[in-house]
């Protein structure tokens, strides 16, 4: 421990840290400031009433009955880690340096947020019988039995989520339709030469995809598309995004984007004193890409911790600034997707193998440099292509661009 870390732990030992929230980036919080040596308290305050949870399982084992739960292996009472579950928190008091939750008022020293994000839902869905989210354990538990029934079921969006689904329910025997806005899958998050090819996977599969159709209506037994087409529908599921969950922080003053995220800096600290955000919920500005990044993916979740321990624990100019290349994975109709870094400032693009193949990589340069990856089913080139990213070097073209040579032997 650095001597300067001792120092700040004696001068404040028990300082009292509040971390509202109980997903990844909540306990990840938690387990960080005891692994970095934070002596004092720490309470973990989560809306959900199940044990902390693993959210990417939902989508995957969890809903196939392949798992009954993905409970983090954690000993809370081990390492000291009050949990206070089935308590949403409803408003913060900075000035008073108070949580307010269903249960009374929460006094603080140090405020973590991690409310992580809500699912976004299709107006007029509400209370509409059959349709479901898939955000929470719950959300997941009543769409076992769906599956189990082999039912007909709409998908709404052709994003990560509702790709995992239609897996899911494919696997499960149902026959499956997916409507989506825009003319392709992953419209929001790749370019159309990307993500064109991934179209052909759902047809593989046995699902349909209606690609360019607007939701008019979901009634009970079928959606009703703007252009008239009516899809029977004994179940709907809702994928078209997620909202970072901060409208509880209403007249807290805290600085919020308008993506609703709350506007970090890259200690990840907030606008507030002593009061820090991390995960799903928070933006913060990343110098290697030159913009503010909301990131929603697990990786985020897990590494962001870190920071916001060795703020707490050691002050913040002692942390090293949060600046990471984003990073997630997805598994869908068979194949394993990853993708590392940030591809909106990138010059250019290589193919690693064709779309056509059994597995492929797509490559950002920007100035020859790598900036971002796409692999499919090429784990490796996803490993070696992280390090280059991070180490921010370029590349020869040809050799980047030849599946046979190894990323990292593209190093010019
Ligand atoms: P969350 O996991 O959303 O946790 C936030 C917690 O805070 C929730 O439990 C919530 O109930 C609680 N909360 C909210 N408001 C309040 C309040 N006012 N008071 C108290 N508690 C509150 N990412 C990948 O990289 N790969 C994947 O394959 C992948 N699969 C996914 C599959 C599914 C079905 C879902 C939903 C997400 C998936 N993700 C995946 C994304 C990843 O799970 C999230 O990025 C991650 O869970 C974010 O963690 P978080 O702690 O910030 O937020």
């Amino acid at each position: 421990m650095s001597e300067q870390r001792e120092q700040t732990q004696q001068q404040a030992p028990q300082r009292r840290v509040v971390v509202v929230g109980a997903g990844m980036a909540g306990v990840q919080t938690a387990v960080a400031l005891r692994e970095q040596g934070f002596t004092g308290p720490v309470v973990l305050i989560g809306a959900e009433p199940h044990q902390p949870y693993d959210r990417p399982p939902l989508s995957k084992a969890v809903l196939l009955g392949k798992a009954e739960d993905s409970a983090f292996d954690v000993d809370f009472e081990s390492l000291g880690v009050e949990l206070r579950l089935g308590v949403e928190a409803t408003g913060l008091r900075a000035g008073d340096r108070e949580v307010d939750t269903e249960a009374g008022p929460v006094p603080y020293d140090v405020l973590v947020l991690a409310t992580g994000a809500y699912p976004v839902t299709l107006p007029g869905s509400e209370g509409v019988p059959g349709v479901h989210l898939l955000r929470t354990l719950d959300d997941a538990a009543r769409l076992k039995p769906v599956l189990e029934r082999r039912h007909d079921i709409v998908v709404v969006g052709a994003g990560w989520i509702g790709a995992e689904f239609a897996t899911a329910a494919r696997e499960a025997g149902c026959a499956v339709t997916v409507v989506e806005a825009a003319g392709r899958p992953l419209a929001g998050a790749l370019p159309a030469e990307v993500a064109e090819p991934m179209a052909a996977w759902y047809a593989e599969s046995g699902a349909a995809l209606v690609t360019g159709a607007r939701v008019e209506r979901l009634a009970p037994g079928e959606v009703r598309l703007a252009d008239g087409r009516r899809l029977p529908a004994d179940a709907v599921v809702v994928g078209i995004g997620a909202r970072p969950a901060t409208e509880w922080l209403a007249g807290s003053g805290i600085a919020l984007g308008p993506d609703g995220s709350v506007t970090a800096d890259d200690r990840l600290r907030t606008s507030l004193p002593d009061v820090y955000a991390v995960g799903d919920c928070a933006s913060f500005p990343s110098a290697r890409y030159g913009e503010r990044l909301l990131v929603h993916h697990w990786d985020n979740a897990l590494q962001g911790p870190r920071t916001v321990a060795a703020a707490i624990t050691g002050g913040p100019a002692a942390a090293p600034a949060y600046d990471p290349v984003p990073y997630f994975w997805s598994e869908q109709f068979g194949r394993f997707v990853q993708y590392a870094g940030h591809h909106a400032h990138a010059d250019a693009l290589l193919w690693r193998g064709a779309p056509g193949d059994a597995a492929w990589s797509v490559l950002w340069l920007r100035d020859d440099v790598p900036v971002a990856l796409l692999a499919v089913g090429r784990p490796r080139d996803l490993a070696q292509g992280r390090r280059l990213i991070e180490a921010g070097s370029p590349v020869d073209r040809e050799r980047a661009a030849d599946p046979a040579v190894p990323l990292k032997a593209a190093l010019r």
